[in-house]
Order: structure tokens, then sequence, then C-alpha cells
């Protein structure tokens, strides 16, 4: 059976083969590991591997994480869908959040950070699958919701995220994230990061710029959700 270090080895390698087959620094490119239904104890193994970057998608069980973590220097990176609700607390106990898709959210993240932090870094989910996806904006929007997101003095606007449809078409997978990167170029703000890429497509979200990828199955093994 792999390990946890074994697998972030082998992560590190796809990586670094990635970024070097379009003449990309690796280090350009960062690992997020998501941990979503993974034990502390998992991200503890990755933390000695390596990992600094946490990502979650369910607020309560992150919260849970991060006590039992508390003694680790982790980075704490907010991926899921937000409810209204869950802002405050996700404003208090991260470091970013990748999936804001609506002004409403991001205001409410940017009035609730504690004025002792440094701003919360924002990425903007955009849905580049059309039909096929519920969450992320329309890309007709995102020109004014970056705007207003950028003004906000919560907030640090860094980039965008995107999930694209899965496939495991190479051509398309890169024609995906050719989009959000034409997305973020034609904003013409000062942004940094383009979070795209997971277990399946890294190589080609690296190919057409990401620099973060989110990875939990190759990192963490297939997740088991129990039971219906
Ligand atoms: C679960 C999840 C990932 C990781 O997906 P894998 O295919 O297991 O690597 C990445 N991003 C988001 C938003 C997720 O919800």
């Amino acid at each position: 059976m792999s390990t946890i270090a074994d697998n972030i080895s082998l992560l590190d390698a796809r990586i670094a083969h990635a970024a070097n087959a379009v003449g990309r620094d690796p280090a350009s490119v960062r690992l997020l590991a998501v941990s979503k239904t993974k034990p502390s104890q998992a991200v503890r193994e990755a933390y000695a591997a390596g990992v600094r970057d946490v990502g979650e998608n369910y607020l309560q069980e992150a919260l849970g994480k991060q006590r039992e973590l508390s003694d680790l220097p982790l980075i704490w990176h907010f991926i899921g869908p937000i409810q209204s609700n869950k802002t405050r607390a996700i404003a208090e106990h991260f470091d970013w959040v990748h999936s804001v898709d609506r002004l409403k959210i991001a205001q409410r993240l940017s009035e609730q950070r504690p004025a002792g932090l440094a701003p919360l870094n924002i990425c903007l989910q955009v849905n580049v699958s059309g039909e096929a996806s519920k969450s992320g904006c329309d890309p007709q929007d995102l020109p004014a919701l970056a705007r207003a997101v950028s003004a906000l003095p919560g907030l640090r606007l860094r980039g965008l995220m995107a999930i694209p449809e899965p496939t495991d078409d190479r051509a398309a997978q890169e024609a995906a994230f050719a989009s959000v990167r034409q997305l973020q170029q034609d904003l013409g703000l000062d942004l940094d990061t383009l979070s795209m890429g997971m277990s399946h497509d890294l190589e080609a979200a690296i190919s057409q710029g990401a620099t973060w990828v989110r990875i939990g199955t190759a990192l963490f093994g297939a997740r088991d959700y129990g039971p219906a």
C-alpha cells in the first residue's frame, strides 16, 4: 500500500514534469492537499511529508480538524460551496477562500474578517462548463464581480478558481483551463493565482498556468463517504 508520503513524492514528480514540459518553474505550482472526509491523522502525515496548505469543503469538519491540528502551522483554504450563515466562521478561521461566486458572500466575508488578521485571500470560482455545473459565477458576470470584490477592504482578490466538467480528453481539459486563464487575463487586474487542476487533470491545468493544484484522491487515497 502506498503511504501519504509516497503519494506526495509522486505528486511532486508529476507537478515538476508537467511544469518542465511547458517551460514553467515547478516552484510556481503549489500543492493544496484536499483532506475532506479524511481524518486529522492523515493531514498530520501529509504535514510530516512537507504539506503546508490544506483545503476543506465542509465547515464543521474543517473546524474540528483545525482544533486537532492546532499545534501545526498549517494554512487553511476553504474550497466548498458557501452558505451565508457560514461566512463568519470562514472569515475567522481560514487564510484563503477559493469558492466565492457571488458578491453577497464576498461582502459578508470582508465585513466579518477580524481586524487583527491579514485580508482574506480570495479566488472567484467561475463556471466554464455551462449547464454541467451548478457552482461558479457565469463568465459574463465575472468582470463586475471581480471589480467589486477587489474593492472590499477585508479581502485580497488573488485570482480565479474553476472545476471544469471531468473528462479524460486531454485536449478538452486544456481548452477548459485555457478559458479560465483567458478570463483572468481579460480582467486586466493584478492577479497572481489560478486555482485549477485536481487528481485526474493536474497536468492539463499546469500546462495552462495553474498556480494551485487541489489534490485529494491522489494524495490521501479514494474517499469513502460511507453508506448513503
Ligand atoms: C474534492 C475536491 C478536490 C480534490 O479532488 P480529487 O479529484 O480527489 O483530487 C479539489 N477541489 C475541490 C473544490 C474539491 O471539492
